[in-house]
Parts: C-alpha cells; sequence; structure tokens
C-alpha cells in the first residue's frame, strides 16, 4: 500500500483515483457501510426513486477543471435546481429575487423601483463590511425580506443567534433583480444520470483501489487503524479533525441533521423538489420530494406513489454524524490549534469538509482534492 485514505467521500476518492491512475496502490477505509460519504443516493426500496440518504444534493460548478474531472466519470442531466419557501403559509420564489420582493410587498416594482426600496431598507448595515450573518443579510435584502425569509430559518438550521454566525453562509445564496430563480449561479449544473452511487463507484473502479467499509479509523482491533498506520504509510484523513485529536483542543461545533422519510399514496406531493419553511414554528427547515430531480426518469417511477424527506437540524453531538461546521468565533479560534497540531503529524494530510472543518459543496471539494494531489501527493 502507498497510500491510505480515511474516507471515502468525493474527497477521498479523488485521491484515490488521481493516486491509482498515476499507478500507486491505495487502500481506502469508510467506517459506513457503504461509500460515498454524504452524497451516496440509493433506490428507496417500494417506488423505486432515488433518494439522497443524507439530504438533497445538487451538483453544481463554475471550475472547468472540476467540470471536466467529473465528467470522466458521469453524464449529467440538464436539472436546474429551483426552491421555494413558505412563509406564514404562503410560498414565495427562493433565491430572493424579484418575484420575491414583488409578492412579499404585493407590488409590482420594476428593478430599479425594488434595488431603491431595498438599498432605503438596508442602510443599516453595508454588506461589504458586515461582521456576521445578520448583518449582511440585513445589508443586502433589508431588515424585512431578512426577518421573513432569512432570520427563523437560519437560527432552526444552525440554532445558533444570526449573529454568531459568519457572514459568508449567506453569501451562498445570491439576491436578483430579476424574476430569475435558479437557486445556483455556476455555469455548469445537473444531477448524475445513472444516479450518485454509479458515478461514486466508477471513480472507485480501478485494480489498484482496495475498499473497506464499516471500517474505523479509531477502532484498534482492526489493522488500518491510527496508531498502526500514521508515520508507516502517507495518510489522507477526511473525518472530522477533532475526533483525530481526540479533542485535545475542544470540540468544534458541528450541526448534524435528522431525516424523516415517507412514501406517499399521492403522485406528487408539493410539486417541486424542494420547499424550504422559513418560520420558526415548523419544526423541520425543508421537505424534499425525490420524483422532481429526475423528471427525465418519469416513465419508470410510479405516477401514484412519492417519496418526500423531511430535514431537521440540531447541535451534533459525539456520537452523531457532523455535517455542517458551525464556525462561531470559539471554533474558528479551535481550528486554528488543530492546525497547528496537523503541522506535527508525520505524512498525514487533512481534507475535505470535515478534515478541513470547511463548509465545502461537492466541486469545491473535488476541486481541493485535485489540488492536494497535484501540489503534494503526486
Ligand atoms: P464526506 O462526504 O463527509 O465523507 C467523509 C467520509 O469519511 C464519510 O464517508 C465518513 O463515514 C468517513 N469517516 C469519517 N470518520 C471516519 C473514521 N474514523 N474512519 C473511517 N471513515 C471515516 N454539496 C453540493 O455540492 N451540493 C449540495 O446540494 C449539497 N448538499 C448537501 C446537503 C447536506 C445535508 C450535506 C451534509 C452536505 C451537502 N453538500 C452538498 C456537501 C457535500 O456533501 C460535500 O461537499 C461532500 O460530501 C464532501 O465530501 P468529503 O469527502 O469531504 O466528505
Ligand atoms: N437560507 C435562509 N433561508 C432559506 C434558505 C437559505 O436563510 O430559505 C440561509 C441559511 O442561513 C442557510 C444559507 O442561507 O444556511 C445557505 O443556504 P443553502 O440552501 O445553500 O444551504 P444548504 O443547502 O447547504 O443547507
Amino acid at each position: 500500500m502507498d497510500l491510505l485514505i480515511v474516507g471515502s467521500g468525493f474527497f477521498g476518492l479523488t485521491i484515490a483515483e488521481r493516486a491509482a491512475a498515476a499507478g500507486r496502490k491505495v487502500t481506502v477505509i469508510d467506517r459506513r457501510h457503504h461509500i460515498g460519504g454524504n452524497a451516496f443516493s440509493e433506490d428507496e426500496a417500494t417506488t423505486g426513486i432515488e433518494v439522497h440518504r443524507y439530504g438533497a444534493h445538487l451538483f453544481h460548478t463554475s471550475n472547468a477543471t472540476v467540470w471536466e474531472y467529473v465528467s470522466r466519470f458521469t453524464t449529467f442531466t440538464n436539472y436546474v435546481h429551483r426552491v421555494y419557501t413558505n412563509h406564514k403559509g404562503v410560498v414565495f420564489p427562493l433565491p430572493i429575487n424579484l418575484g420575491t420582493i414583488n409578492q412579499f410587498f404585493q407590488a409590482a416594482y420594476t428593478p430599479d423601483e425594488a434595488r431603491a426600496l431595498v438599498h432605503d431598507l438596508a442602510g443599516e448595515f453595508d454588506p461589504k463590511t458586515a461582521q456576521n450573518l445578520e448583518e449582511r443579510g440585513i445589508g443586502l435584502i433589508g431588515r424585512p425580506l431578512y426577518e421573513a425569509f432569512i432570520r427563523d430559518y437560519t437560527a432552526k438550521q444552525w440554532q445558533t443567534d444570526p449573529k454568531e454566525l459568519p457572514a459568508e453562509i449567506i453569501s451562498r445564496l445570491p439576491v436578483r433583480y430579476t424574476y430569475d430563480n435558479r437557486y445556483f449561479n455556476d455555469t455548469w449544473e445537473g444531477l448524475p444520470t445513472d444516479g450518485y452511487t454509479a458515478w461514486l463507484e466508477r471513480m472507485a473502479d480501478h485494480p489498484s483501489i482496495e475498499m473497506k467499509l464499516s471500517t474505523d479509523f479509531f477502532d484498534e482491533s482492526q489493522p488500518l487503524n491510527k496508531k498502526a498506520t500514521v508515520g508507516q504509510v502517507p495518510v489522507v484523513y477526511t473525518g472530522p479533525v477533532d475526533r483525530y485529536f481526540d479533542y485535545a483542543e475542544g470540540e468544534l461545533s458541528w450541526r448534524t441533521l435528522d431525516f424523516e422519510e415517507e412514501v406517499l399514496d399521492v403522485g406528487d406531493f408539493q410539486g417541486t423538489s424542494v420547499m424550504n419553511y422559513a418560520d420558526a414554528g415548523v419544526p423541520y427547515t425543508r421537505i424534499h420530494e425525490f420524483k422532481h430531480f429526475h423528471p427525465e426518469r418519469a416513465d419508470r417511477y410510479p405516477t401514484d406513489k412519492t417519496v418526500i424527506m423531511r430535514e431537521f437540524s440540531r447541535f451534533a453531538t459525539r456520537d452523531d454524524e457532523p455535517y455542517y461546521p458551525v464556525n462561531t468565533p470559539e471554533d474558528r479560534a479551535g481550528l486554528l490549534a488543530y492546525r497547528e497540531l496537523a503541522k506535527g503529524e508525520t505524512d498525514v494530510h487533512f481534507g475535505g469538509r470535515l478534515g478541513t472543518y470547511q463548509y465545502l459543496d461537492m466541486h469545491m471539494a473535488i476541486g481541493s482534492a485535485l489540488s492536494m494531489w497535484n501540489n503534494h501527493l503526486a
């Protein structure tokens, strides 16, 4: 074995694929029973509808290198992601666009009129110098729209005061003064034609890649554990960075999700793939309806059944799957301390969403793995 990779998510698989293509022998371990990390999907047993097991995953990128790379393993459908949100029982389009603004204010503003209105409403804060999510949110869209669509959703999703959250989180969402309600601004977008798992399996399909599932790096009863391997073989570690160091610098805060899946005897539950729930009184943040991700599969999906998944958000304990780095000021201090510790490890390379404690989308995880391979490991 030339390289041990801990974690078979997109980061780990990209490194594995590149290393194998360069003639190296690689072993990938994952503590879950399947490959692919949070991007894993499988067909729901009774309906055959593809369900993203860890919440809806939409692929989008403007990075030509990443697009060329991923296109080696899958084609993409022409799915374009659009999200709607339910506020006080009324459905509005997201991200905040001219349609949202006009519906909210019961008006017919032109783009310039809407810009002028938001400018007046947003005067409290300058989004460029905003110190936290609340300031950036109000600076971008003004207090009334912020309070309706962002404040309570964010508080539900992050269970943290938006004043404590980094401003960048909200910069993920565009604000538009047209009726364009594409959720993403990226050049390329789509869903893998044969599903995520087929894509992930193709990346791992090489005779020099050995895959060991249900294998935990910290379980000393299995031979590829931390004690037995670090210093003996180069390691790429994509699990949580605080767990690697046994929480020596304290626990970083993570959010986890609980998913409640239901198969319903209706052909169409909500008419779209993702409906957000903006208000504090609704306990879940959003409902996914998976058949809408693949309209091109209409002839093989049932017309009288559908699969929905409600998403609930809460703080992760050590026993939960960590999904989102919360990234409060204390967390950022803790992360710096862990980065110092990481420098002292012999030939261990920390990567991915958990290993770097960063809110990485799939294209970012893949892009940073390609950089790590090209710049450090190759
Ligand atoms: P992961 O996919 O988390 O993989 C890490 C792997 O390491 C896991 O399989 C884990 O089991 C394994 N591991 C951890 N600890 C150990 C251990 N001790 N021993 C062995 N194995 C271990 N991105 C998008 O681009 N679009 C989206 O729409 C999108 N939606 C998302 C929705 C949700 C709910 C979440 C959580 C993420 C979403 N993402 C989305 C982000 C996407 O999931 C990540 O960018 C991608 O999965 C990152 O890959 P990774 O390899 O860094 O991490
Ligand atoms: N957000 C919000 N209201 C919404 C959708 C998003 O306030 O209806 C905010 C929220 O803070 C969220 C961030 O925008 O964390 C990014 O949203 P995105 O949909 O990109 O989050 P993800 O899909 O990663 O959970």
